[in-house]
């Protein structure tokens, strides 16, 4: 009784584990057997690029600006600017305009507490 050839079996076990480097994080990630499996059940040319928590990140970028047009709402947009108070760096969905200070969050929380209990 000849054993099984293990090359032949290794032809049709199908998929193997691969790793992919992620174009996005540069992460190395795990391509597995059963996804592999996946994609050709679904005839996918090609193998993944990113890994899962990129691929979440890119479908929800897209789905941002899908949302974004749908809408008819501006692109988010991100400038950086230094907070008038703390000197800090952070961004504002915003172009900040000369002259008006731009406050990072926790300073901006502070000046809206402020005005509020200046008015009360
Ligand atoms: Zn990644
Ligand atoms: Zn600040």
């Amino acid at each position: 009784m000849a054993a099984a050839d293990p090359e032949s079996v290794g032809e049709v076990s199908e998929f193997t584990d691969q790793p992919i480097r992620c174009v996005d994080c540069h992460g190395e990630f795990v391509w597995t057997a059963g996804e592999q499996q996946f994609y050709r059940d679904k005839s996918l040319q090609n193998p993944p690029k990113r890994c899962k928590p990129c691929k979440k990140l890119k479908n929800a970028r897209l789905a941002a600006i899908e949302n974004a047009q749908a809408t008819g709402q501006r692109r988010h947009i991100e400038v950086s600017a230094e907070c008038a108070s703390c000197s800090a760096v952070t961004t504002v969905p915003f172009f900040p305009s000369q002259g008006r200070p731009v406050y990072c969050r926790s300073c901006y929380i502070k000046q809206t507490d402020s005005a509020h209990n200046a008015a009360a």
